[in-house]
């Protein structure tokens, strides 16, 4: 039976620094954690908890991982990453992106969250204000609050297709803000920005020329509309954005651990100067491995997409279906982010359901499929499905989730 306290929240306060007793841990990797160890008990779980690919890397870039430990690439790298990769990535922004970097704006990190963190922690002074778009990715406000900065919140709900207005930035903005930090498509929602919306949060930057933006497109190849449109793309706030992206997702290459930033070339040295105290250059053998998915032939993205959208619209079509949920359409990521409040004050009889935080427990010991509960978001009354799981996965886990649901009267 797995309780409240089971999933860890909050680290609990020993000799540790009150930097990380404020921290909260990952709620997302503590559910994976908590699912991978029922599993492991034998518990037949179906966890959409975690999102990452369940496709393998593709065979073209194992093979250069391959040659690359036979060429000896096992010394430290340059600090911000080795030049045929910086310049593959500046290669791969004019490609799909038409966007002009050089290498010296380039830093290759350990994973597109440590290229957050990095941008993050190189800009932030303690107070100055971060706004971020609500329901956002889990690590935002945590690594923000790790900079000693503050997080200004800005809510959009299912009704608005989990999108954010022009005027709810520009009414936010103080003298104090110091970032925008958003990802389109989005975790947790799937949405994403049109050319026009991202265009009229440009001009309303271009106003603030103090606050810069960080543009999370890590999931930009699982675009389920069209081609993907990056915030970037707008002459009036070149200087003042910072992509991230990384070939996690879009290659099936978590735990590569390569993600990378554009940057004006003054943020690029300052998370280079950090980067060199904390960690070093990333993986070598990773390294190289990304050049070869960055250059490489891009029909395994392609497929790996389309099945993702055909995983979205079963998975859709099963909720919808399941009384007390509200479900949208996201156009991207690999995500539904369903509204569950209709279960408050609801039972079966041994547990009251409180929050969907207690809804996704009961999930998780009734149907034994492991969800994210909205409040690891800032939006706790929904609950999060990764839907990066097999087909077969997603019905069964539909169909134990409807039976469970509807024990609570
Ligand atoms: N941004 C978002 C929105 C994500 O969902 C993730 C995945 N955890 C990341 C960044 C981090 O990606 P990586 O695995 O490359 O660190
Ligand atoms: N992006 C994934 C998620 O949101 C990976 C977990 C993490 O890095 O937090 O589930």
């Amino acid at each position: 039976m797995i309780t409240e306290k089971t999933i860890t929240k909050t680290n609990t306060m020993g000799q540790v620094s009150e930097r990380l007793a404020r921290l909260s841990e990952s709620q997302t990797l503590a559910m994976a954690q908590k699912s991978r160890e029922l599993k492991a008990q034998g518990v037949d779980v179906i966890n959409l908890s975690i999102g990452e690919p369940d496709f393998n890397t593709p065979d073209h870039i194992k093979e250069a991982a391959k040659k690359a430990i036979d060429d000896n690439y096992s010394h430290y790298s340059p600090v911000p990453g080795y030049d045929e990769l910086k310049k593959a990535v500046c290669r791969k922004f004019k490609r799909e992106n038409n966007l002009d970097f050089t290498p010296d704006q380039i830093v290759v990190s350990n994973g597109a969250k440590h290229s957050i963190a990095n941008v993050i922690l190189s800009l932030i002074n303690q107070d100055d204000e971060v706004i971020i778009p609500t329901p956002y990715w889990v690590s935002y406000v945590e690594l923000v609050k790790l900079a000693r900065g503050k997080n200004v919140l800005i809510d959009a709900g299912i009704e608005s297709d989990y999108k954010i207005k022009p005027e709810q930035i520009e009414a936010a903005i103080t003298p104090r803000t110091k970032l925008f930090l958003f990802s389109s498509p989005s975790n947790p929602t799937g949405s994403l920005y049109t050319r026009e919306e991202l265009k009229a949060f440009a001009d309303v930057f271009a106003r603030h020329p103090q606050v810069y933006v960080i543009s999370d497109e890590i999931y930009e190849h699982i675009n389920f509309i069209g081609s993907h449109e990056s915030i970037a793309q707008f002459p009036q706030i070149k200087d003042q954005v910072i992509v991230v992206n990384g070939v996690s997702k879009g290659y099936a290459m978590t735990g590569w651990r390569i993600g990378y930033i554009g940057a004006p070339q003054w943020i690029a040295k300052a998370c280079n100067k950090l980067q060199g105290q904390m960690t070093s250059g990333a993986s070598s053998i990773a390294q190289i491995a990304s050049v070869a998915a960055l250059d490489g032939d891009n029909s395994c993205i392609k497929e790996m997409c389309a099945t993702f959208k055909k995983r979205r619209d079963i998975l859709y079509n099963l909720l919808k279906e399941i009384p007390g949920l509200k479900v949208n359409l996201p156009q991207g990521a690999f995500y539904l982010f369903v509204e569950a409040s209709y279960f408050y004050g609801k039972t079966d009889g041994k547990t009251i359901i409180k929050s969907t935080n207690d809804l996704a427990l009961y999930i998780l010991n009734d149907a034994f499929v492991a969800l994210v509960d909205g409040s690891a978001f800032g939006a706790p009354d929904y609950i999060r499905f990764s839907y990066a799981a097999s087909e077969e996965q997603l019905i069964n886990a539909a169909k134990r989730i409807k039976t469970s649901l509807l024990k609570l009267v």
